[in-house]
């Protein structure tokens, strides 16, 4: 022990970051690495937004701004809201922040704590768990199964909740699995929650405008009677292709929003200005690079799917939305950890093991597809000499 204190022994990590910072390493060896471990676009981000950034700066945007954000950028999220779920959305109850992890980290803040319990997505983003356990309350597993599509089961969902359950984080459209919730499963859940008055919701939705084959998406935003217990989580990194430029943001409860500014406040003051000008020029301006991006990502799903389908001992369901695949791989009983580094190791393509999203994830992998068509091809080659070595 280094003397820190008992919760920092707790944290967790991301793999996706370990490899990411492996696949480099290699990389610099010489190594052509493919790497579909990380979750990010790979399109650069829309010219316009740039140029908003570069003229932000340029006219002299260089100093903090609110800590909760330009409120011209908290209406354009407002009216952007309301335009894609038709529901009224004060712009102060909005926190723009650091990418839309910062959202996360500071829900678990207000709300974990010993002897209290918090239910979340198995598999799920790593990010839940990790500071679940940083606040010393108890994660409790959802599962969402393959055979489900991935979703949850709103009953089961109902019967892991009780007295100490402080919050539920829901993830839909889903990193790792791409899974999507029903909407009539979000109104069974809504309904069912009505029996638990003290019970908040935090629904990630930052993949949120990443749909297929024409689907809408449902904000648990839109359920009238839990609303004002519902914390929204969404940003710019995955739809605009902007994970670098940090930014994000939460829709709070009327009644706990101060507390999450406070926490903003005291750890990063304000998102960076020229960030936040980009930001409106984003929701605001064309959308041709987005709906570009979507299709281009809705044909890699069908090649992706088709083809990992097609090789031995593999079973690969087709998400409706994000873009990763949770494909189910099967060789001579190695576990998912064991797949992963052979594949980065000896055939220098990154993936993440599904263990690594929770218990539930063993024996699956997740495969970014936000990777060109070619790398796409080879890691299906790859993948099927594997199988059949
Ligand atoms: N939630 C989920 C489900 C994610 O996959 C990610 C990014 N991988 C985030 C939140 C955080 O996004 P950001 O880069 O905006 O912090």
């Amino acid at each position: 022990m280094d003397g820190l204190n008992k919760s920092m022994y707790d944290i967790g990590s991301d793999s996706a970051f370990s490899i990411l910072a492996r696949s480099q390493e290699l990389s610099k060896l010489g190594k052509d690495v493919i790497n579909l471990g990380i979750g990010q676009p790979d399109f650069p981000t829309p010219p316009n937004v740039v140029e908003a950034a570069i003229k932000a700066l340029k006219d002299g945007h260089h100093g903090y701004t609110s800590s909760n954000g330009i409120l011209e950028l908290r209406q354009a999220v407002a009216e952007d809201f309301y335009k894609r779920n038709n529901v009224k959305i004060d712009p102060n109850r909005i926190l723009i922040t650091p990418g839309g992890k910062s959202i996360i980290f500071y829900t678990m803040l207000m709300f974990g704590e010993v002897g209290s319990e918090i239910i979340t997505p198995d598999p799920g983003f790593i990010a839940y768990k990790s500071m679940i356990d940083y606040t010393g309350s108890k994660a409790v597993s959802l599962p969402h199964r393959m055979q489900n599509n991935f979703s949850f089961d709103a009953d089961e969902l109902l019967s892991l909740v009780n007295n100490k359950t402080k919050l539920i984080i829901l993830n839909s459209p889903a990193n790792p699995t791409g899974g999507v919730v029903p909407e009539k499963e979000l109104k069974k859940l809504a309904d069912g929650l009505l029996k638990f008055p003290k019970v908040y919701v935090l629904s990630d939705e930052i993949y949120s405008r990443i749909l297929f084959d024409k689907q809408k998406h449902h904000s648990l935003l839109k359920f009238p009677d839990i609303r004002e217990r519902v914390i929204v989580l969404d940003g710019w990194s995955k739809t605009f292709s902007m994970t670098g430029w940090r930014l994000g943001f939460g829709i709070f409860p009327k009644r706990i929003f101060n507390y999450a500014e406070k926490l903003a406040i005291n750890c990063h003051s304000c998102v960076n200005s020229a960030s936040q000008f980009a930001g409106i020029e984003a929701l605001k301006g064309s959308q041709e690079s987005v709906n570009q991006m979507l299709s281009t990502f809705e044909q890699r799903r069908d090649f992706i799917v088709k083809e990992l389908n097609l090789i031995k001992n593999v079973e690969c369901k087709k998400p409706g939305g994000a873009f990763y695949v949770f494909p189910k791989v099967n060789k001579e009983n190695l576990s998912s950890v064991e797949i992963s580094q052979y594949l980065l190791e000896k055939k220098f393509i990154a993936t993440v093991p599904g263990s690594s999203f929770g218990s539930n994830g063993e024996g699956f992998l997740r495969i970014s597809y936000a990777s060109s068509m070619e790398n796409l091809e080879k890691f299906v080659t790859c993948l099927k000499d594997f199988m059949n070595e």
